[in-house]
């Protein structure tokens, strides 16, 4: 099996998942002089461990590099104690921009030595889409089809996936989440449109969506090392395809003493870390909707990258979960007395990281993932925190642009209609 492969495909034919095997050592000297390298450096050198020779040394460079123009700094809350790794930095304001930008590099690398147009599907409650539209936006030998519900995505990010037009293209279907990803699922299983359209997707199962978030738990390391103490990362999760990507590089060799999965109320792995038992539920509806996952998509990588032993999953990771109310009253806390507007996710991963610092462990440095900017949620945060706050330039800038999409009925004839109208 190559990248190349497992890059266009998403999925294996036998229903698993794709993985990297062996993991590349990296060595305890790769982590020495990280301090001053960038998300792009590092980015480049994990990648060259991983691609060996399938692309040159000098293509990947610059592939990294194109992917990454922004950093992923280190905020500190409490000096050596505790800090906040800002991962929404890029054009979306979501840790998503990292997985979309490499898989977008990747997939032009690989789509300029073909003349077959690449058709990448994917069905978005929100975020994902942003990223996805952003990342590909311009991308030669891409169209991407964005499909969403019909009025239950934010104004902001209906903008992101309406306005940016070219090879985006946005189809708003009347119906729900679920609903526009069963027509996607059909139409990746359609042979009359996959002998018509070369078909991929974007979804967060794919490997080289999860390899790059691994790069920003790196940039972090080498951000506060010097303090010289263990370091525990605490990740608020949906699918776990962000806290999977963190013990992938831990295996590669990155020094992380432990990690914390911080959710809301959909806390099936939380409760899987205490009981030993994994039961998927259904999702339920919270104000940190990017984690609303009842059955996450990622779980059983995660469980494998610990051999499918419980005591070992244990002995890593942490788990906490939070209901809305106590979200709330985070959010506000976390603002007084840091005087730092998070989002609500954000907002868990830092409660877990203060849950587990007075727990379990006082003596170490942490790190807890800010997922998206507060500005991305500026209603629910600005009615919590009782203030206004700023929203970024490029941002600020959508609401003025005017929406495009498709509206489809939800079914899966008239997606296939109109996608091959618009495309052919
Ligand atoms: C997607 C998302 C998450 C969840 O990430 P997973 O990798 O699915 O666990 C958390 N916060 C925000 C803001 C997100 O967009």
């Amino acid at each position: 099996m190559s990248a190349q492969e497992a890059l266009f495909h998403s999925l294996p034919a036998d229903k698993g998942l794709y993985m990297p095997t062996p993991l590349p050592e990296l060595g305890a000297s790769f982590f020495e002089d990280i301090a001053g390298q960038s998300l792009a450096d590092i980015g480049f050198a994990i990648s060259k461990a991983l691609f060996g020779d399938e692309i040159s040394t000098a293509e990947l460079e610059e592939l990294t590099h194109h992917a990454f123009p922004f950093d992923t700094p280190v905020v500190e809350l409490e000096t050596g104690k505790m800090s906040v790794l800002e991962l929404f930095h890029g054009p979306s304001l979501a840790f998503k921009d990292v997985g979309a930008r490499y898989m977008a590099a990747l997939m032009s690398h690989y789509s300029r030595r073909t003349d077959k147009e690449v058709n990448i599907l994917v069905a978005t409650s929100g975020d994902t889409g942003g990223a996805v539209a952003m990342g590909f936006h311009n991308v030669p030998g891409v169209r991407v089809s964005i499909l969403y519900p019909s009025g239950r995505v934010s104004d902001l990010q209906e903008k992101q996936l309406t306005t940016l037009g070219g090879n985006i293209q946005a189809f708003e279907v009347d119906g729900s989440f679920d609903d526009c990803q069963a027509i996607v699922k059909q139409a990746f299983v359609d042979a009359d449109l996959n002998d018509a359209l070369s078909l991929s997707s974007a979804n967060s199962i794919n490997i080289f969506r999860l390899i790059p978030q691994g790069f920003y738990y790196v940039r972090a390391y080498g951000q506060v090392r010097q303090y010289g103490k263990p370091v525990v990362f605490s990740t608020p999760s949906g699918n776990f395809g962000n806290l999977s990507a963190g013990v992938m590089v831990q295996q590669m060799g990155l020094p992380v003493a432990h990690f914390i999965a911080a959710t809301n109320l959909n806390k099936v792995v939380p409760s899987y870390i205490q009981s030993g038992t994994y039961l998927p539920m259904s999702s339920v509806a919270t104000i940190s909707n990017a984690m609303d996952v009842g059955s996450p998509s990622n779980f059983v990588r995660l469980a494998h990258l610990y051999g499918d032993d419980h005591e070992r999953f244990k002995a890593n990771m942490s788990g906490y979960f939070y209901d809305d109310e106590q979200t709330r009253a985070g959010m506000k806390r976390i603002y007084n007395q840091y005087d730092y507007v998070t989002c609500p996710h954000t907002a868990i991963g830092i409660m877990g990281l203060e849950a587990y610092l007075s727990d379990k462990d006082s003596n170490v440095m942490g790190v807890a993932l800010a997922t998206a900017h507060p500005s991305k949620f500026k209603p629910l945060v600005e009615e919590v925190l009782g203030t206004e706050i700023d929203v970024p330039e490029r941002l600020a800038i959508l609401g003025n642009r005017s929406k495009q999409s498709i509206r489809i009925p939800a079914e899966y004839d008239a997606f296939k209609e109109s996608l091959l109208t618009s495309v052919l």
